[in-house]
């Protein structure tokens, strides 16, 4: 496995490269969730890129920027066992200078969900996809279905900006309890753990109302909310897969999201319907 810093030297190393090429953008503190992306890009492309860098301009002044988990020894042998070839690792000041260009998130789509508590978190999500698309320039780039809202987004701007790569959404991996793998699941206790299993059952339940024919959303967020009560919940949503909110699950084109707040610990989920 090749190990590269450098924007300009990865570029330089995939110029020569005439094969297709699967990119995996990541945070770092890797775990199956991010195995599985790796995986699905190994099965549909001969070259794959990973990229590790803790995206400072996505995390909002007093988020967890600071203590987010740090593992890239444990990550760097994870990218060589799954058989990634090439592991892009840049500092901050490699990817970003001063008075910078950058992307900004649609005011309408970029500001719910997720983005109304983080407002502008989607700004810093868009500027460095499209950098590292720009470097990395991948017949194909792999992102997890658990943050819709960022799927959704990356797929807008490069459908609007008319962008060649293609855009695949992959499964969320879930522990055997059900608990969505997320690199800030390291942040719980034991006990928050179990409160945050709420975010699952919720999801469970609205999946096993929708299966008796219960399709109206009102009903669904409803029971929802009351499962997850006292958990502080920022958002409990019926949206189509466009993200536009539905009055009823209509099968094949339903997204039912769900944002909480265990202790001091964000955690989002969904199920796709
Ligand atoms: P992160 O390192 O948290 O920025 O995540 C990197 C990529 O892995 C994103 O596309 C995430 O959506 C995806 N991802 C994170 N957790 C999971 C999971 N449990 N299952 C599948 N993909 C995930």
């Amino acid at each position: 496995m090749k190990i590269i810093s450098s924007p300009r030297e990865l570029k330089e190393y995939l110029k020569n490269i005439n094969n297709t090429v699967g990119f995996v953008p990541t945070m770092g503190a890797l775990h199956e969730g991010h195995i599985s992306l790796i995986k699905k890009a190994k099965e549909q492309n001969e070259i794959v890129v990973v990229s590790l860098f803790l995206n400072p301009t996505q995390f909002l002044k007093g988020e967890d920027l600071e203590k987010y988990p740090k593992k890239d020894e444990a990550d760097k042998k994870i990218c060589q066992l799954s058989g990634v070839d090439v592991l892009f690792f840049p500092q901050a000041s490699d990817m970003y200078g001063v008075d910078e260009v950058s992307i900004l998130a649609p005011k309408v789509r970029g500001y719910v969900l997720e983005g109304e508590s983080r407002a502008g978190h989607f700004n810093g999500v868009l500027t460095v996809v499209m950098k590292l698309l720009n470097i990395v320039n991948p017949t194909r780039a792999y992102f997890g279905k658990k943050d819709a809202q960022q799927l959704n987004l990356i797929s807008l701007m490069v459908k609007q900006l008319f962008m060649s790569v293609e855009i695949v959404p992959v499964d969320t991996v879930r522990e055997k309890d059900g608990l969505a793998l997320s690199s800030r699941n390291a942040y719980l206790s034991k006990e928050e753990r179990v409160q945050a299993l709420k975010v699952a059952s919720s999801l469970r339940t609205a999946s096993a109302m929708v299966s008796k024919g219960v399709l109206n959303s009102y009903e669904i967020i409803t029971a929802m909310r009351e499962m997850l009560a006292p958990l502080e919940i920022f958002y409990v949503e019926v949206l189509d897969r466009e993200f536009s909110p539905l009055s009823h699950v209509e099968i094949g084109n339903t997204i039912i999201l769900v944002e909480v707040k265990v202790a001091t610990t964000r955690l989002l989920d969904n199920i796709w319907l």
